[in-house]
């Protein structure tokens, strides 16, 4: 499995970084996506620096990492943060720009400010040549922040045919078919397996297996049965069995197709962790 999205250079890990990595590994975790947000843009390196020092060391996952200021941080988003993704983006092991996008839910940035640090970050992106990790929340009983996400998508990264992620979706069918004309991936995190989340499960039962992928989030929203705790990336073993449920597949290839969903997305790039 590849857990496509967790924040490994969180701070509630300094303690057992290593003891969490080997269980992922354990459970079948081959590749891990480290979101480089850090608490901030100041921060947002972590990410890299983890996927440096992990690599090539046996028994534990790959780590592959992304760089973007989080639509939370978008105020703190000064010429020297843009500076400091552009160089980020030029390195081979981060993947993609995210996450980034909008949150109408929280709105700890103005939403002005919001949309013009997302479109200047997608503009860095583009020039690198790289996908985007979209965070996209809206206000309660709202799309409002799906319509402008999605519009500033189809207007200002349609054209880079670059493609990128949908994260932890949470939204509509409708949504999930206009990222997906735009060669969107769909990813899903624990959330599809909490009880109230029947809409969740609904468009997922919609989005073919081949736009899929899935995610901790870590360390937040962990899956059922731990929901509440700190989440690592080893439980992504339970957003696989959900998935397989809801498509009607078994485990084994819910695992599969998201891995190859992965890797096909991300090309040559991605190399696959030999196992013994
Ligand atoms: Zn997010
Ligand atoms: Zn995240």
């Amino acid at each position: 499995m590849i857990d496509s999205h967790a924040h490994l250079d969180s701070p509630r890990y300094d303690a057992d970084r290593d003891a969490l990595l080997a269980r992922a590994w354990d459970a079948g975790v081959d590749t891990i996506l480290s979101i480089g947000i850090g608490e901030g843009p100041d921060t947002m390196h972590q990410a890299l620096d983890l996927a440096r020092s992990y690599a090539g060391r046996p028994g534990v996952p790959k780590i592959y990492a992304t760089a973007g200021v989080h639509p939370h941080e978008a105020r703190l988003a000064d010429e020297a943060a843009f500076a400091k993704l552009d160089g980020l983006l030029g390195q081979p092991e981060v993947l993609a720009c995210g996450e980034i996008g909008l949150d109408y839910y929280y709105d700890h940035s103005p939403r002005e400010v919001q949309q013009a640090v997302f479109s200047r970050q997608m503009e860095i992106a583009a020039a690198h040549k790289k996908p985007i990790i979209i965070h996209c929340r809206p206000s309660d009983n709202s799309t409002n922040a799906w319509d402008d996400t999605l519009d500033m998508l189809e207007s200002h990264w349609s054209p880079t045919a670059l493609g990128g992620i949908l994260h932890c979706f949470t939204g509509e069918w409708i949504h999930a078919c206009r990222a997906m004309d735009l060669g969107f991936m769909i990813s899903f995190a624990g959330n599809i397996t909490f009880p109230k989340a029947q809409p969740i499960r609904d468009a997922l039962a919609q989005v073919p297996l081949d736009r899929i992928l899935i995610e901790t989030d870590a360390p937040f929203l962990a899956p059922v049965p731990n929901r509440g705790r700190r989440n690592e990336p080893a439980w992504v073993a339970q957003v696989a069995a959900k998935l397989a449920e809801v498509k009607s597949v078994t485990l084994e290839e819910a695992a599969l197709r998201t891995t190859e969903n992965f890797r096909r997305f991300f090309g040559t790039t991605v190399i696959a962790q030999n196992r013994p």
